[in-house]
């Protein structure tokens, strides 16, 4: 039975810590993939417009290119509507033994999600720690499986992505060069 890494994500856009964080959880694990899954409708940003899916999976597939073992994911959007990570891990679980991948951050809030009994049944939860700077363990509770990893952590974040490329400046390095291709030829982010 194959390790199979899932890695969601808004990627609004896809940047260089979250494909430092695919690869190296990737290695740490012995995964045999790791999916970059790009929510549809992202329950948790509905308070913001997002960049259309179909662009974002554009820049995470260039972002992925040919790296071994690394694959963009278009479960959730070809399911249509609002992502929940609940569906896709039950989509999935027929391929293999799932890990979830989630920084720190992610995976305090992972209670709160939808149907999160489907999440500790279906997937190990993989929490992406800064190095030298574990977060307390997350409150999960009885019957979650979870490992720690230690990944660099890159000081960039989309959003940040989107002010800079909004106000001009230059997002080289911080995104892949293929995806930055793709901002370019689609006019993505204003003036990237
Ligand atoms: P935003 O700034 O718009 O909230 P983001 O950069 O955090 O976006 P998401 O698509 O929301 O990107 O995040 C997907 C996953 O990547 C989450 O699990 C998040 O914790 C993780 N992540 C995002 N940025 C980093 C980073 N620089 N280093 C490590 N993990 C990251």
């Amino acid at each position: 039975m194959q390790r199979l890494g899932v890695f969601g994500g808004t990627f609004d856009p896809v940047h260089v810590g979250h494909l430092v964080v695919a690869v190296n959880a990737r290695a740490l694990l012995r995964l045999d993939r790791v999916l970059l899954v790009v929510a549809n409708q992202p329950w948790q940003k509905s308070d913001r417009l997002v960049t259309a899916a179909e662009d974002r999976y554009a820049l995470v597939a260039a972002a992925v290119g040919g790296r071994e073992g690394l694959e963009a994911s278009r479960i959730e959007i070809d399911r249509g509507g609002v992502s929940y990570t609940a569906d896709t891990l039950e989509a999935l679980v027929a391929e293999g033994e799932l890990f979830l991948v989630v920084g720190a951050d992610v995976a305090n809030q992972l209670l709160t999600w939808e149907r999160p009994d489907v999440v500790r049944r279906l997937a190990t939860v993989v929490v992406v720690d800064r190095p030298g700077a574990p977060a307390a363990s997350p409150a999960l509770g009885a019957g979650w499986r979870v490992e720690r990893v230690e990944t660099p952590h890159l000081d960039v974040s989309a959003s940040d992505l989107r002010r800079r490329a909004a106000a001009g400046l230059p997002l080289d390095g911080l995104v892949p060069d293929a995806a930055i291709r793709v901002i370019r030829e689609r006019g993505l982010y204003a003036r990237a």
